[in-house]
């Protein structure tokens, strides 16, 4: 610390905060039953519900500011590393949200956003991976994957998208991506699991106020009749892509303010595991500059 006024890297966890939230949400290894893993849950949060919650947003965004800063500022200084946050979950499950009310507590300067739709036809031509290396983000950066390259293992394998032996190979090519991205890329993959009714009830909620019918999608009503399809498709990616090097959280997200209460946390507990440091090795004297600049007469 150059100063000793900033203090994000090495600031203890706020109170009323379990010691590892990580610890309680990383998936189990092994087969996830996710019907058995409470989509209302609050896990960690010692508080006494959403009024907390949000009090504590400012500090915890006041931390996080700082680490995101002093990650920008290693990348700056010719550091390789970068973070990504990859948000999966069902329609409705607040992966926008997340983006909003958590990277909203950082300067956007230092963030990398990427939504995956659809592919395009161009992309359809590539590597299923091709479109999400270009995303990655650059050393100092935190990028985040609002969607990502598990839809080729989830929409595609509930649809039919391509044959059955082609989304199966799949597990192995991404684990094998993301552990040589992990070099310089500490990945942190969150599943944002909601529950059924709260999906309905977020839905009717766009149809009942216009100014949410731009989030509103015919095609979500479609997509919830898959809805046993896609949770199968979640516990195997889930079971299957938890490793060490790319660990997967499963963070309970009916309630809105648990949800970017526990990432932000998350967020938090990533960036501080980075033992990141304000680079103060600069090819130039301060004492000289100070000298120089005391001189100078506009
Ligand atoms: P949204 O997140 O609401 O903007 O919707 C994006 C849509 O793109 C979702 O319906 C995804 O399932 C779909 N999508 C994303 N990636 C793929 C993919 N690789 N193949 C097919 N559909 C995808
Ligand atoms: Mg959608």
């Amino acid at each position: 610390m150059a100063d000793g006024k900033k203090s994000g890297g090495s600031a203890p966890p706020l109170s009323g905060v379990a010691p590892r939230l990580g610890d309680l949400l990383r998936a189990p290894t092994g087969p996830v039953d996710l019907s058995a893993i409470d989509t209302a849950g609050t896990p960690g949060f010692t508080g006494a519900g959403k009024a907390d919650a949000k009090s504590l947003a400012k500090p915890i965004g006041r931390q996080l500011a700082e680490l995101q800063e002093m990650l920008y500022a290693e990348g700056r200084a010719g550091g390789r590393r970068s973070l990504l946050l990859v948000l999966q979950g069902m329609d409705t499950a607040g992966k926008g949200g997340t983006v909003k009310h958590v990277l909203g507590l950082v300067s956007p300067m230092g963030v990398h956003y990427h939504g995956f739709c659809k592919p395009t036809v161009e992309e359809r031509e590539h590597h299923f991976l091709w479109r999400v290396r270009r995303q990655l983000p650059p050393p100092g950066i935190i990028g985040v994957f609002d969607r990502s390259h598990y839809e080729d293992v989830l929409v595609v394998r509930v649809h039919h998208l391509v044959p059955d032996e082609e989304w199966s190979g799949r597990y192995d090519v991404i684990n094998r991506f993301e552990a040589e991205l992990a070099g310089s890329t500490r990945i942190v993959k969150c599943f944002l699991h909601i529950s059924a009714d709260e999906q309905r009830n977020r839905l009717r909620s766009r149809l009942d106020d216009p100014a949410k019918y731009w989030k509103y999608n015919p095609d979500d009503v479609t997509e919830r009749t898959f809805w046993a399809d896609y949770q199968r498709a979640y516990s195997d990616v889930l079971d299957r892509c938890n490793t060490e090097a790319a660990p997967w959280f499963i963070v309970p997200a009916d309630h809105k303010w648990y949800r970017d209460w526990a990432i932000s946390q998350l967020l938090g507990e990533q960036l501080r595991a980075m033992a990141l440091s304000w680079p103060t090795a600069v090819d130039w004297d301060p004492d000289q500059e100070r000298a120089r600049l005391d001189g100078d007469q506009p």
